[in-house]
């Protein structure tokens, strides 16, 4: 089955990225279709209050920024469809992307499917979500004002995060399944040094504890003997990284080493002419909402030149 119409920009994903991506391109007259996924809006969704989102003087939650992004990007013509891409084949123009059987075409994709933060995976973690549990120290530090909270993982994430995150609580608490960490010495150095951070080594969380009002504590179990203790904490942040959303492009487009689609540095043109990536797809440093928004922009602006040079 095939849907015949030429796309002058398929849009795939629907995180602040794309959103923005949908907004510029649409009010260039590109008219846009957005593939926005089954699970529509990306990491905001899952996100309580933003604050640091510039132009929202008093926050705004997640949910209800991606929502006004969205509203805004169909108002100039942007088309919607709630499934998920399947497939993509670029290997020539112009570029074809699945939904099941269906095949749309296109002169220009924009990729902009997020990365999903890494979750332990335990029930208790699930449930707790967004109530004391979360996997982003800029956006959720500020609630946990001299409280004591814990972040798991070893790596840079770890390392930056435990440090931010003693602007606001009493004490850090950075829990990590090994004896030597990951992250690059000069991070490990300046969290070690830091009076407010507190690690546990070879130290796994194995339960989520709380009550109604959210997290009170974790049950840790150490890795080398066994035992398992339980620790009052407030907050449990994690920092065990972040898996690209890009297993269907991996076939055409030039990744790094953990799987992030490489861009040019300065735009969002990845290796193949007229496809191109914005948002935390490309981008494991900074990964904020308005990061990913400014990188939207750009992919439209890119695209829309593009566009006009090869028409
Ligand atoms: P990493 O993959 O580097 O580290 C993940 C850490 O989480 C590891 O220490 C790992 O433990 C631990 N971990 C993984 N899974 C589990 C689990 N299930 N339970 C407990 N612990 C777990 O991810 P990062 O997000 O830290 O970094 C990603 C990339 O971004 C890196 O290249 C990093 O250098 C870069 N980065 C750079 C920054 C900077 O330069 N300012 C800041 C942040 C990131 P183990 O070590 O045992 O495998």
């Amino acid at each position: 089955m095939s849907d015949n119409q030429l796309e002058d920009m398929i849009i795939i994903g629907s995180g602040p990225a794309g959103l923005t991506c949908a907004i510029y391109a649409a009010r260039a007259n590109l008219k846009p279709l957005m593939i926005e996924g089954e699970e529509a809006g990306g990491q905001l969704m899952v996100t309580t209050d933003v604050e640091n989102f510039p132009g929202f003087e008093h926050g705004v939650t997640g949910p209800n920024l991606v929502a006004t992004m969205r509203s805004q990007a169909e108002r100039f013509g942007t088309r919607f469809i709630t499934r998920n891409v399947t497939k993509v084949d670029f290997s020539s123009r112009p570029f074809k992307v699945f939904i099941g059987q269906t095949q749309y075409l296109a002169k220009t994709v924009v990729i902009s499917t997020g990365a999903s933060a890494k979750y332990l995976g335990l029930e208790s973690e699930r449930k707790y979500m967004n109530r004391g549990v979360s996997a982003c120290a800029t956006c959720d530090g500020a609630f946990f004002k001299n409280v004591e909270v814990a972040v798991v993982g070893g790596g840079d994430t770890a390392m930056e995060e435990a440090n931010f995150l003693t602007r606001f609580a009493s004490t850090v608490h950075l829990i990590h399944r090994r004896d030597s960490f990951r992250a690059s010495k000069i991070m490990v150095d300046r969290a070690l040094a830091n009076p407010k951070i507190k690690v546990h080594y070879n130290k796994e969380v194995v339960e989520v504890l709380g009550d109604e009002k959210g997290v009170n504590g974790l049950m840790l179990k150490d890795t080398v003997t066994g035992a398992t203790e339980r620790h009052q904490f407030q907050g449990l942040f994690l920092a065990i990284g972040h898996k690209p959303n890009t297993d269907v492009f991996k076939e055409w487009l030039r990744l790094d080493e953990t799987g992030y689609i490489k861009t040019e540095k300065g735009s969002t043109y990845t290796n193949i002419p007229g496809v191109f990536a914005a948002g935390d797809v490309q981008d494991h440093v900074y990964r904020q909402a308005i990061t990913a928004a400014g990188s939207g922009c750009m992919a439209s602006i890119d695209a829309e030149r593009w566009l006009e040079a090869n028409p």
